[in-house]
């Protein structure tokens, strides 16, 4: 008989990863967080170890026709950090592994390593290993940070309680505007290579999307503030989306409130010029890189006046409840859309 073959587009990134879980437990003590967090977790004496891998792929994640490549090195290296920044760590080390196509010169790498440089310089770094090794078509990047942690310190996906504060930090929807605006030009230009792109007064937008700052200036204000998050994670594919994860994993419900979300007002614009809701920018938009956390309505007072954490609303004891209060007062469910690479 005929059976109609799964295809990973069924699965979806989040349900291909799952399936990928359930096939393997965790054999040693001092694995304490496997598969499931924005980093793992290992148990290493006195600290935790927290380690973290995202890949980059030319074409999918990035297009060189509008990424300087000394900015896809900064970013690859910065995307790690937040993962780790995620969990409350710090990132020491890094491994680099590249494969690349004969399209690319020495020139190429060393702009690329450029990029790799000034973000282990900027976040206290070191490059301590890799692999260099060969590609049919195109570039691929793929960076394991390790990071570390005092164990009381940790932020899991899973540590939040009903009645916990939500915050975010920074602003939403910028790179996916950035993102819109690069495509836009390139647009342009394809069809009128005697066009110059028109990207100044989208300076702001396009510098969130190519230049990702992991917000390890937020991990350090926490300690300072003297809060841990009762849970972490970075947003890489939408607010929304993120919502969802620390749901789940924490078990709790999210009340959110449209008007805290944070937009920047040169986003907001950009938005409403591309016919765009600004909220679904974002809700939506992926790869902002700021933080999402929890905090026991105790911490509330240590943190209400940072400039650049907002508080967006709480959780509470209905996980199936994933609201947003909307400037009108209605209530509106929340959808995870996230980006779906294997979608089209
Ligand atoms: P993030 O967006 O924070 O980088 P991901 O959504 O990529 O996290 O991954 C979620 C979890 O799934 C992480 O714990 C990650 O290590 C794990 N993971 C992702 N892909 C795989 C895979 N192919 N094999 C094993 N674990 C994976
Ligand atoms: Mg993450």
């Amino acid at each position: 008989m005929d059976k109609k073959r799964l295809e990973i587009s069924d699965l979806g990134e989040f349900g291909l990863i799952d399936r990928i879980a359930t096939n393997f437990d965790l054999k040693n003590r001092s694995s304490i967080k496997g598969i499931g967090d924005d980093a793992a977790v290992i148990d290493v004496g006195d600290d935790y170890l927290l380690v973290s891998t995202d890949v980059l792929v030319e074409g999918i994640h990035f297009d060189l026709a509008y990424t300087p490549l000394h900015h896809l090195g900064y970013k690859a290296v910065s995307v790690n950090v937040s993962d780790i920044a995620a969990m409350n760590g710090k990132t020491e080390q890094i491994t680099v592994s590249i494969a690349l196509s004969n399209r690319f010169s020495v020139d190429a790498v060393d702009a690329l390593y450029e990029g790799i440089k000034a973000a282990c310089d900027s976040f206290t770094v070191d490059l301590v290993g890799g692999d260099t090794t060969s590609s049919r078509a195109g570039l691929m990047i793929s960076i394991t940070a390790i990071g570390r942690i005092k164990k009381d310190k940790v932020a899991y996906r899973s540590g939040a309680k009903p009645n916990d504060i939500i915050c975010v930090t920074g602003d939403l929807g910028g790179s996916f505007l950035g993102l819109q605006i690069l495509e836009r030009e390139k647009e342009v230009y394809l069809s009128n290579p005697e066009m110059q792109p028109e990207i100044e007064k989208y300076e702001y937008m396009v510098g969130r999307l190519l230049k990702t700052e992991a917000r390890t200036d937020i991990v350090s204000d926490l300690a300072d503030a003297g809060v841990v998050p009762t849970a972490m994670i970075d947003i890489s594919d939408g607010l929304a989306s993120e919502l969802f994860h620390i749901s789940k994993a924490s078990n709790v419900g999210i009340h959110i409130f449209e008007d805290k979300i944070p937009i920047d007002h040169q986003t907001y614009d950009a938005a409403i010029e591309f016919k765009l809701d600004p909220i679904t920018c974002a809700l939506n938009g992926g790869e902002d890189y700021e933080l999402l956390f929890t905090i026991a309505q105790a911490d509330y007072e240590k943190l209400k006046n940072h400039a650049d954490i907002h508080m967006i609303g709480y959780t509470n004891d209905k996980p199936t409840e994933k609201i947003m209060v909307s400037k009108q007062g209605t209530v509106v469910p929340l959808r995870a859309q996230g980006w779906n690479h294997f979608n089209g």
